[in-house]
């Protein structure tokens, strides 16, 4: 048989069809109903509290965990005092703040932008790359004029104070993230609403004075974020290179579909990032990655590198940031 396009379709379609899908439970967690602990949101660090009331009002309300995730991550993209994530975020090394962030649904639906820059909400404009495309990822100025289009306004960014900042930085030009100094780094939050929905959300302007063009795990479905509304959801912060190495976020769900409760599923990621360096003769004092994670029973946990990374967890018992265990004693 001549192997044309039309004729490998249909042998794809064959074979796809002859997977076992049986196999595939639909509560792979067995989940009681009754038990279940929602709605429930959790974001990372300690900007992850304002964050999460912002989501926790939707949820409370009976409303949908991807509008709630959205809220919740917009919140910080706007405070300009946050100086890694949107408005606030630092540059790169040529003075361009440049954000990337994504979205994900309980249906699968992704959306996300990377390196677009005059944008306060990239992670809206994310959503409607999801929402109003036949794509998943837009990149740039693609993203940017496709942002204007839709209405929304291009912004100056960057304050006296960051400005100065990066030409403080300019005159060593050393290319050095320095982890866990101000607590900052992205937001990612992810939710589960009264219906038992998941969704999440991650946004940030990455790692300051990066190369211009540089891409972190933030905007990358698997990397920085990943939701299986039949398992849980995770996502990410820190050093996006090494998050990406493992496709972190969406191992920790798949280490959750294991069995692993979320603390263990982001304390074996960890250990994956940890060993991988080794591998690589790279020090892994000089870098740090925290993985947050949620189940379809409503639990949550945590794991990082090293000391230092902290969750804000919003639950019917309140709002409360908690301390994330960690690898490097
Ligand atoms: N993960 C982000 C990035 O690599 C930065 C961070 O969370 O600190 O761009």
């Amino acid at each position: 048989m001549k192997n044309t396009r039309r004729n490998f379709i249909k042998m794809s379609a064959l074979s796809a069809a002859a997977i076992p899908f049986a196999n595939i439970s639909a509560d792979p967690l067995q989940v009681n109903k009754s038990d279940v602990n929602k709605p429930i949101v959790l974001s990372t660090w300690n900007f992850g509290l304002v964050a999460n009331q912002s989501a926790w009002e939707i949820l409370n309300k009976g409303g949908r965990a991807l509008d709630a995730v959205e809220a919740g991550v917009k919140f910080v993209e706007a405070d300009p005092k946050q100086k890694s994530v949107g408005l606030g975020g630092r540059p790169d090394r040529d003075g361009r703040v440049t954000l990337d962030a994504c979205i994900m649904d309980e249906f699968s639906n992704i959306g996300s932008v990377a390196c677009l820059e005059h944008i306060v909400h990239p992670v809206s404009v994310a959503r409607d790359v999801m929402e109003k495309t036949q794509h998943v990822m837009l990149v740039g100025d693609g993203a940017l004029q496709f942002a204007l289009s839709l209405g929304y306004k291009r912004e100056k960014f960057m304050s006296d104070e960051t400005k100065k900042e990066w030409k403080e930085w300019l005159k060593n030009n050393s290319y050095k993230p320095v982890i866990n100094i101000e607590n900052h780094d992205t937001i990612g939050m992810i939710a589960m609403d009264a219906s038992g929905n998941l969704s999440g959300a991650c946004t940030t302007s990455g790692i300051a004075y990066k190369i211009h063009g540089r891409v972190g795990d933030s905007p990358i479905i698997g990397a920085g974020l990943y939701v299986d509304n039949e398992i849980g959801a995770a996502t990410a912060t820190g050093h996006g290179e090494e998050v990406i190495r493992i496709a972190g976020s969406h191992l920790v769900v798949e280490l959750m579909r294991q069995g692993n409760s979320p603390t263990q599923a982001c304390k074996i990621a960890v250990e994956r990032i940890i060993k991988l360096q080794e591998i690589r003769g790279k020090n892994v004092r000089n870098i740090q990655v925290g993985f947050i994670a949620l189940n379809k029973k409503g639990e949550c946990g945590s794991y990082c590198i090293q000391s230092g990374f902290n969750y804000a967890v919003y639950d019917k018992t309140g709002n409360r940031l908690l301390d994330s265990d960690f690898s490097v004693k």
